[in-house]
């Protein structure tokens, strides 16, 4: 494996790194600041747009998507640093149109969407002139396991109804959210991974309706944010299924793979970030006549996250690289990632927290916030305990579950 980035990938990483720190990082505190002052935070404010703009006019627009018609046509491994310098910034990602949900969404339409769900949906998801939610977790059934989504998507003449009750939505608290992926139970009767359906729902469907807004560790995520959302006798031709009735599961395994990659990178961005502060706090602030980075244990904290990082970022090119590849191994390898690089990054981000005092747990940091996304991606797209199952399930089946082995003769 050669994990040096392509000539292409060093092109648009220095091309958006130069964006970043000229436009993107003098906005983003101005911004976020007047969104939390604000009594209504559900707003797209104009700076949002201009650097939208910006950033599509020069290129650095769909860097996602592997299709180079439609995005950047890069592979997962050429993406990778791009979402780490996008990781780094709580805006820089929907600046350039790279930003969950709606990333995986557009991935869906693009693989198994019809022309017509493409040309209303897509089209303008990928011009970013709209927004959208996945509703799958629900409060009422534990989700981490998928097969016990109760929801309905039953199918009805010509018609698909929807009736449940989802929450989690995240984007559908945005002004532009315009559509929603809503996965629920069609045959009950079918195997367990052909019950469930996709359904392309359009956002202002009668029968749709946002219960209330979550936050998340008291943050409110705005404008996208967290939902509750209700559907109670929602109706929508049959044809807005994606793909099929049943398809869910098989459409639901090509989302997550690259977009756990994504997350793990963006993840790894932001411990980066909280790292540099770190290190300049440590270096600027004295406390019992020593830069603070000098006292007691903090060196050792500093290079251990140094560490860290490094060891998370190898992991997650690997897993990157084998996804490109098809490797056999890869679901374990994305497994991986999502334990190690969240829980990395919580434990990096908390060293930081530390070493700036009080001042890390207000909003005059951004570190307060970033240990809140940290710790939601130790939940979000499957829990830690999920995916350490899957791990350990693949690595007890080479030597025969349960089974103990005699120690060799001779
Ligand atoms: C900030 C945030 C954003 C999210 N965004 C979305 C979104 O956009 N769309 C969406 O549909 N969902 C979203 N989610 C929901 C998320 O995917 C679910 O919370 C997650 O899958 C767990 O499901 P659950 O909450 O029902 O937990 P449960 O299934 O009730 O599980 C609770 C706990 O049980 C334990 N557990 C479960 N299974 C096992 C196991 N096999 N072994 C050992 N322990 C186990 C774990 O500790 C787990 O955390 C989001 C969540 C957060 C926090």
């Amino acid at each position: 494996m050669d994990f040096t980035h392509s000539e292409r990938a060093q092109d648009l990483l220095q091309r958006l790194t130069q964006f970043h720190e000229q436009e993107v990082a003098p906005a983003e505190e101005p911004y976020l600041r007047e969104l939390m002052d604000r009594d209504d935070p559900w707003v797209v404010l104009p700076v949002i747009e201009e650097l939208k703009a910006k950033a599509k006019a020069l290129g650095l627009w769909n860097l996602f998507l592997p299709d180079a018609t439609l995005g950047a046509g890069l592979k997962n491994v050429e993406y990778a640093p791009l979402a780490e310098q996008m990781g780094r910034s709580i805006i820089a990602s929907e600046i350039s149109n790279c930003s969950a949900p709606d990333t995986g969404n557009m991935e869906v339409l693009h693989l198994f969407g019809s022309d017509e769900q493409k040309d209303r949906w897509l089209t303008p998801l990928l011009a970013g002139e709209i927004r959208s939610a996945f509703c799958m977790t629900e409060p009422d059934v534990a989700s981490s396991d998928a097969t016990n989504m109760e929801a309905r998507a039953t199918i009805d003449g010509d018609e698909v109804v929807l009736d449940g009750r989802k929450w989690w939505s995240t984007g559908i608290g945005h002004p532009n959210c315009e559509v929603l992926i809503y996965m629920a139970l069609t045959d009950p009767d079918a195997d367990r991974y052909h019950r469930h359906s996709m359904v392309v729902v359009p956002r202002d469907t009668p029968g749709v309706n946002v219960e209330r807004m979550l936050p998340a560790m008291n943050f409110l995520d705005a404008p996208g944010g967290h939902g509750e959302v209700s559907f109670t006798d929602v109706r929508l031709p049959v044809e807005n299924i994606i793909g099929g009735p049943g398809q869910a599961f098989t459409i639901a395994q090509a989302r997550l793979g690259p977009g756990r990659v994504h997350h793990c990178m963006r993840l790894i961005g932001l411990a980066e970030m909280a790292l540099e502060l770190a290190c300049r706090r440590g270096t600027s602030r004295i406390a019992f006549g020593k830069p603070i980075a000098n006292l007691g244990g903090n060196r050792e904290r500093i290079a251990d996250a140094r560490i860290a990082i490094n060891q998370a970022r190898l992991l997650v090119l690997q897993a990157a690289w084998m996804i490109d590849e098809r490797h056999p191994d890869m679901l374990n390898a994305v497994s991986q990632i999502k334990v190690a690089v969240p829980n990395m990054a919580q434990q990096v981000i908390d060293m930081a927290i530390q070493l700036h005092g009080g001042g890390g747990m207000s909003n005059d940091f951004p570190l307060a916030g970033a240990w809140a996304v940290a710790r939601s991606l130790r939940l979000a797209d499957g829990p830690d305990e999920v995916h350490r199952g899957v791990i350990a399930r693949l690595e007890l089946a080479k030597y025969g579950a349960g089974k103990w082995s005699p120690p060799a003769k001779g």
